[in-house]
């Protein structure tokens, strides 16, 4: 059994006691006016380099991470990134080159932005790229405002409606409404696009569909031409969610497949670590007729030199300041170096073959069924049912997810895509080993064992780890949330 470190770790301004080796404050030596200055010293934590260390390195042992252990989060692509790129991109060389340089002194960094713009306008079958978003859900937003300007250039103000499948990833709901779009949900027949059903409300009023494929089940949309199609006839757009590419590096291209814009996110598929909040990167990449509505600037090269185009006057404007995240770029382009146009297709096809191999040893364990199982291979990832173990045993997909906890595996997503009762979400990318997808194969046959044996560690895990039964309501609640060390010392003063 996985055991992190269980011990309560105080704040660190709770560690705090008085030196007399601190440095003064030569606040009185200052020339600051006196009505600006400080009446008492700030209330920072007086501790030694040595308490410090610790305390912080207590806190990353009561984590869990990629750098620990095997993370399946379905559609979040959990994976190891090579720590050369993060090397490259700490280098002194990129820490201190500032976007208001002259363009002349950054020859360098907008080189490797202009390459990486053209290795993934290539990737992902585009014409262009911005990179200036921030993340996927940032990503999606510019595509959104394209979409809109694209309408608006051809004088066709009333689309007003995207559609969105009812497996799509959250964001793209959320993207589209906060554009100002109302969301049209199309419902899925057998785990893919009800064409019939889209047919039915597409039309003058549709601004486009945002979909992925392979979908959120880890289905490939075989009819996505004829989706396309549908979509294009009634004169809307086609968005891509390219968050996850790991299952088609190399293999298909969204332009291919009739998509007008796509976003990708570097921080999932692309050298970044994801999930250390931020930051990410979300680049865009759009057909030709949608090159004129890109962000401001764009990144441009005259056979001489390389320069930030601003005169674009059919453009959205800015969607964040500077350029994009650029140490997120250039993680980007060490990584597509680093692989190669076949390394990246060899990335995806472990991707796909992890994700089957798993797919095929879970549903044989009682409890877990593959819905849709007429649909293999799976691509990168898959959905389990948990629910004929809620039936037999009463044991849920949450408490499964618990339990796994204790043997050292990150949960897989739960409750997710909505169309799959008890959906257990799984991805294990391309950077998991055969010996850890066994070990995980056997965790779960493990937990099975237990559930149809009742027993009564399901109710109560996980044990191993530092936090157990959080409260997911209360966490979320605005009122009980502590969000600074004087709100958490308030509230210990007064019990
Ligand atoms: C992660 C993800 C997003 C959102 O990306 P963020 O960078 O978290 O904003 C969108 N769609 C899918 C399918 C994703 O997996």
């Amino acid at each position: 059994m996985f055991t992190q470190a269980r011990w309560e770790e105080p704040l660190i301004i709770q560690l705090s006691h008085p030196r007399i080796d601190q440095p003064q404050a030569r606040n009185s030596e200052s020339d600051l006016p006196e009505k600006v200055r400080r009446r008492n010293p700030p209330s920072l934590p007086e501790v030694t380099e040595i308490e410090v260390i610790r305390h912080y390195t207590r806190l990353s042992q009561q984590n869990f991470g990629v750098d620990l252990g095997i993370y399946p989060l379905g559609s979040c692509t959990m994976k190891y990134n090579p720590k050369l790129c993060d090397l490259i991109a700490s280098s002194s060389k990129m820490q201190e080159i500032h976007p208001y340089q002259d363009q002349k002194t950054i020859q360098g960094i907008l080189q490797i932005m202009y390459e990486t713009s053209s290795f993934l306008a290539n990737i992902v079958g585009v014409e262009k790229i911005t990179l200036q978003p921030s993340a996927g859900a940032h990503g999606e937003y510019t595509g959104v405002m394209l979409m809109r300007a694209y309408h608006a250039d051809r004088n066709d103000s009333t689309r007003d409606e995207i559609i969105v499948p009812d497996s799509a990833h959250g964001t793209n709901p959320a993207s589209a409404a906060m554009a100002g779009f109302k969301v049209v949900q199309v419902p899925s027949r057998d785990g893919c696009v009800d064409k019939d059903a889209l047919k039915s409300v597409v039309g003058p009023r549709t601004a486009g569909l945002m979909i992925t494929n392979p979908n959120t089940l880890g289905i490939f949309e075989r009819e996505i031409l004829e989706i396309a199609a549908i979509v294009h006839d009634a004169g809307g757009l086609l968005y891509y969610d390219g968050a996850n590419l790991n299952a088609i590096l190399g293999k298909a291209k969204p332009g291919d497949m009739g998509f007008d814009i796509v976003h990708i996110n570097l921080h999932k598929t692309f050298g970044t670590p994801h999930g250390g909040g931020g930051p990410g990167a979300g680049p865009v990449g759009v057909r030709k007729h949608l090159i004129d509505f890109l962000p401001v600037p764009t990144v441009e090269f005259d056979g001489t030199k390389y320069y930030l185009d601003y005169d674009r006057p059919k453009t959205i404007g800015k969607t964040r300041a500077f350029y994009g995240s650029a140490a997120v770029v250039l993680r980007a382009y060490v990584y597509i170096l680093l692989h190669g146009k076949e390394g990246l297709e060899t990335l995806s096809e472990i991707a796909v073959l992890n994700s089957n191999y798993l797919a095929r040893k879970l549903t044989g364990i009682r409890g877990f069924t593959l819905p849709f199982a007429n649909h293999v291979p799976r691509k990168h990832e898959f959905v389990i049912s948990a629910s004929e173990l809620v039936k037999d045993t009463g044991i849920t997909a949450l408490q499964v997810g618990k339990r796994l906890m204790d043997f050292g595996i990150h949960p897989p997503t739960v409750y997710f895509p909505m169309i799959v009762e008890e959906a257990m979400m799984t991805e294990p990318t391309e950077t998991v080993s055969k010996e850890e997808l066994d070990n995980m194969a056997r965790a779960v046959q493990q937990i099975s064992d237990e559930c149809y044996a009742n027993s009564s560690d399901l109710k109560t895990s996980p044990h191993s780890t530092t936090a157990t039964r959080i409260d997911e309501a209360r966490a979320n609640r605005p009122k009980t949330m502590q969000l600074t060390w004087k709100m958490i010392s308030k509230q210990s003063n007064s019990v």
